[in-house]
């Protein structure tokens, strides 16, 4: 079976079928964009959205909103129907109109062609309007406390609390829980969160979930901080390490979880005096390690952490003295 990308579609989605389906109306056209009242998933509008902020490209597949930020058609269906990113592909894909310029046979061609040469097309990061974050922010959990985060680092970082937070499932439903809320901010933009959730979530929602088209492979979570600082970063798997880190003194940057992308590690390319690894005591760090090792030792120096004692553990596990304690003990990769 042909798995279609985003990109392959969306230079053939019927647009007034799409809109008609979602409940919106343009109001005003040019050749590329249409204009309209924006649709509000975020409740970012105050009372309502009257002179018409919202703006979608159909030759670049792409939304905008001046309140609520933007990304890609496929974004906005995901968050509109409260689908998950392959659920909103099949869905959307039923736009696609294939009486244009080129037969389906030609459309099925030139996408298996676009496959084979499996060029990544840059897609366009979601961003948010800052806002969005207010109604999180306030007063310092005690669970940042206990995890070692500091009330200035959580405050610098923006991370908030959800008491009543939710989660949409295309079968499941709706679920309301507790959940810890860490922003990830890149080249000065919000473009997405995290949740940690601190109640008891149904099965299928993990202990982390995170926003519609949250840019994991494309991004670092950390990365502008740490460009500003002079030691080099540490750099660990997941956020709420990388900010108890911050709290202790060490720059730290996290790269949501084992798998190291080309375009992180491209990034990462950017702390020319080095950066120290430290991956998770699993399979999964030690392929973390490899991966960064087999790349950017011929870039940059690089320095590794010996793993925490104990299975699937990290530093985030360590109390603030054995953290300091841990941290002597780094070794030179060659
Ligand atoms: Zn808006």
């Amino acid at each position: 079976v042909l798995r279609l990308k985003f990109s392959d579609i969306y230079r053939q989605i019927d647009y007034d079928a799409l809109y008609a389906e979602l409940g919106w109306e343009p109001k005003d056209s040019t050749e590329a964009e249409d204009k309209g009242y924006c649709l509000d998933l975020w409740n970012m509008h105050n009372n309502g959205d009257t002179t018409g902020k919202l703006a979608i490209n159909r030759d670049k597949g792409v939304y905008n909103c001046w309140v609520c930020g933007g990304g890609t058609i496929l974004s906005l269906v995901m968050e509109a129907k409260h689908l998950d990113e392959q659920k909103a592909l099949d869905w959307l894909s039923q736009f696609v109109n294939p009486i244009s310029k080129e037969s389906s046979d030609e459309f099925y061609a030139r996408v298996e062609r676009q496959l084979r040469d499996d060029k990544p097309e840059p897609k366009p990061l979601p961003h948010f309007n800052e806002r969005v974050l207010d109604r999180w922010l306030g007063d310092y959990h005690p669970w940042l406390a206990r995890r070692g985060v500091s009330h200035d680092v959580a405050t610098y970082f923006k991370v908030g609390y959800s008491p009543a937070h939710r989660k949409y499932h295309p079968r499941n439903g709706e679920y309301v829980g507790e959940a810890i809320i860490l922003p990830h901010f890149w080249q000065g933009r919000l473009v997405g969160w995290q949740e940690r959730w601190l109640s008891e979530t149904p099965s299928h929602i993990g202990k982390y979930t995170n926003t519609m088209d949250f840019p994991r492979h494309e991004t670092l979570w950390g990365f502008d901080f740490a460009m500003k600082q002079e030691r080099q970063p540490i750099v660990v798997e997941s956020v709420m390490t990388a900010l108890f880190l911050i709290t202790e003194g060490y720059p730290a940057i996290a790269t949501f979880g084992a798998e190291l992308t080309n375009a992180q590690l491209v990034q990462l390319r950017g702390f020319v005096k080095g950066i120290i690894l430290a991956p998770d005591n699993d399979g999964g760090g030690a392929k973390f390690l490899a991966t960064a090792k087999d790349y950017l030792s011929a870039y940059i120096p690089l320095l590794q952490i010996e793993p925490v004692k104990g299975a699937k553990s990290d530093l985030g596990d360590l109390s603030a003295a054995e953290l300091s304690a841990h941290l002597r003990n780094v070794e030179v990769l060659l």
